[in-house]
């Protein structure tokens, strides 16, 4: 590893002060469960590293006044995972957040660092997008919000600017009537990286099994995680059949833009794009 400076500001405006003086080479840091390997096997090599733990209210999860929760960007998976306010409010991404990695990894790594890295197969994106979520981002300029679907603009690659960070996710208010799964295919069940990741959210007709909306999110299966509008079209508006169901897996499976990698061909990850489609809605349409 190459000598670097390394800062550890105690305010988050001295955090983005510092960041805004580099053009390039400059990485936060937060648990550095994605950063510090990617330092050891020289894959980045920063100027400078801006740790973020001291900055106080960073890792909060507080529900605002809207009904909405604010889930910090410093809270870790851990306290995600056991966290009552997103049990109750969003448990496909309480269930995740407790899966991913391994204990001791999970009590590092962050909701924040998870998305910021934003590898196309970043576990807590497709859920969160799912729930429209949106990224409140702070910099020079001031605090920013954008819609967490376009946060991501490629592989390693975000919407963020010279100086800014990701504070915090706002998840809106739950809707009584919407359930929502995320499903992931990996080789082994713990310690792995998604090879193809499914998130449905599907609002129902109330006492009824009329899809009134749909978000279908895939990961793992394109340069950033994607909605499969297409798919999500094909079961608006209408009772959740079986042929509608197997009709979004088809349309979901089109979406996708997948490639061959050590994980698994593109074909295969079309494949189980269809499949994990089909199963999240039926798994939504069962939980009714
Ligand atoms: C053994 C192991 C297993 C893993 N398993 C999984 C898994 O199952 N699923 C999965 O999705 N990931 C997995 N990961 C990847 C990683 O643990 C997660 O992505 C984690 O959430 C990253 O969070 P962090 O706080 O450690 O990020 P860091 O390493 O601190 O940061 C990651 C990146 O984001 C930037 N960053 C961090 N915070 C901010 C911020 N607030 N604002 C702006 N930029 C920021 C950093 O500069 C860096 O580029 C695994 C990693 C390991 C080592």
């Amino acid at each position: 590893m190459k000598p670097f400076e390394y800062y550890a500001p105690e305010t988050l405006e001295a955090a983005v002060e510092i960041m805004a003086r580099y053009e390039e080479g400059v990485y936060p840091v937060a648990g550095g469960t994605d950063l510090i390997p990617k330092m050891r096997y020289g894959q980045i090599q920063p100027k400078v590293v801006v740790n973020l733990k001291r900055i106080p209210g960073l890792a909060e999860i507080v529900p605002q006044d809207d009904g909405s929760l604010k889930i910090g960007a410093l809270a870790t998976l851990t306290q995600v995972a056991s966290s009552p306010k997103v049990r109750e409010r969003y448990l496909m991404v309480a269930q995740i957040a407790g899966k991913m990695a391994s204990v001791p990894v999970r009590n590092l790594a962050t909701v924040g660092g998870n998305l910021c890295n934003a590898a196309p197969s970043a576990d807590l994106a497709p859920p969160l997008i799912a729930l429209d979520a949106e990224a409140v981002i702070f910099g020079p300029q001031g605090e920013r919000r954008v819609p967490l679907e376009a946060f991501f603009t490629g592989p390693g690659q975000t919407v963020l600017g010279r100086g800014e960070l990701l504070t915090a996710v706002v998840v809106p208010p739950p809707d009584p009537q919407a359930r929502g799964t995320y499903i992931k295919h990996a080789h082994r069940e713990a310690l792995d990286i998604a090879i193809v990741g499914v998130a449905a959210w599907v609002r129902f007709e109330e006492g009824g099994s009329v899809c009134e909306d749909a978000h279908i999110v895939l990961g793992a299966v394109a340069p950033t995680p994607i909605r499969a509008r297409e798919a999500e079209a094909a079961i608006r508006g209408a009772p959740l059949t079986e042929e509608r169901i197997a009709e979004a897996g088809r349309l979901a499976a089109e979406a996708a833009r997948p490639i061959d990698d050590v994980r698994g061909s593109a074909w295969y990850r079309r494949e189980m794009v269809a499949v994990l489609t089909r199963r999240a809605l039926f798994s939504v349409t069962i939980s009714q």
